[in-house]
């Protein structure tokens, strides 16, 4: 169960995000639209604390994500605070959400195999042997059974990111997140990786996607969230989102998008 609360983040004067809410339930998929520039990737950077947020906070099932609550004060000015974690226990919780970004970001010099193996063993600390095993089976679940010992460079975009998406899956997240993961790909690979990301939603995966693609929000998505200006303007069941919006500034997005 992902909260947001208040995240608020300006870089210098500019306003990034200014005090954003949000809820995803377990097994929901949140599909994210908005203008460029509205936010949207600053919001995932947050929530995964890529980035530090200047109020507010992100937390996954109770736990405050970057920080660890504290009480401080007495009688009746006792409250809670946060304070800050450390780098290692923040990577600790990072491996909770899993992160596939619009470029893939996987390491060049790696097969899709070791790609995937990556985190699990060295982040996690697992056993190699039981790890890529499971590695194969993710690679099998994204199409990419044969693909195991090719480079990224070998690889079509579609395939990249179907190695990204299994990377990300490898460390067993509660959480996944994606960043427009096919805005960098050819038109006919879209699909590919729509369908990869449609039988996760449909296997109870936990998604927050931001994405243009509308018809994907529609087929999959459980809520849709408008932003624009770092700010929510409007959420609610996909349907009634896309459908009917409530918002102008959400109806003059949709009418250019479609
Ligand atoms: P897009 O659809 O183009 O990906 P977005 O909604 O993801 O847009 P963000 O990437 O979150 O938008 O950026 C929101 C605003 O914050 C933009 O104006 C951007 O230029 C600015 N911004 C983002 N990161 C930084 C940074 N590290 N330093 C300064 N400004 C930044
Ligand atoms: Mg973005």
């Amino acid at each position: 169960h992902l909260r947001v609360r208040g995240l608020s983040k300006s870089y210098g004067t500019l306003e990034v995000l200014r005090g954003v809410d949000l809820e995803v339930r377990p097994g929901e998929v949140t599909v994210i639209l908005g203008p460029s520039g509205s936010g949207k990737s600053t919001l995932l950077r947050l929530v995964n604390h890529l980035e530090r947020p200047d109020h507010g906070f992100a937390a996954l099932d109770g736990e405050v994500i970057g920080y660890a609550r504290r009480r401080a004060g007495w009688g009746a000015r006792r409250r809670e605070v946060l304070r800050e974690l450390t780098e290692r226990d923040v990577l600790r919780q990072r491996t909770r959400i899993g992160f596939v970004f619009q470029n893939f970001h996987l390491f060049p010099h790696l097969t899709a195999l070791e790609n995937v193996v990556e985190a699990p063993v060295s982040a996690q600390g697992r056993p190699r042997a039981e790890v890529e095993a499971e590695a194969r089976a993710l690679l099998a679940r994204v199409g990419l059974a044969d693909k195991a010992d090719a480079r990224p460079r070998q690889l079509s975009g579609g395939q990249q990111q179907r190695v990204a998406i299994a990377r990300a899956l490898a460390v067993k997240p509660a959480l996944l997140l994606f960043d427009e993961p096919t805005s960098a790909l050819d038109p006919e690979l879209v699909g590919e990786v729509l369908g990869v990301i449609r039988d996760l939603a449909h296997d109870g995966t936990t998604l927050v996607v931001v994405t243009h693609e509308i018809g994907f929000a529609r087929d999959v998505a459980d809520t849709v969230v408008f932003m624009d200006d770092g700010r929510v303007v409007e959420k609610g069941p996909a349907a009634q989102v896309l459908g009917s919006p409530a918002h102008p500034r959400t109806r003059a997005f949709l009418d250019k998008v479609r």
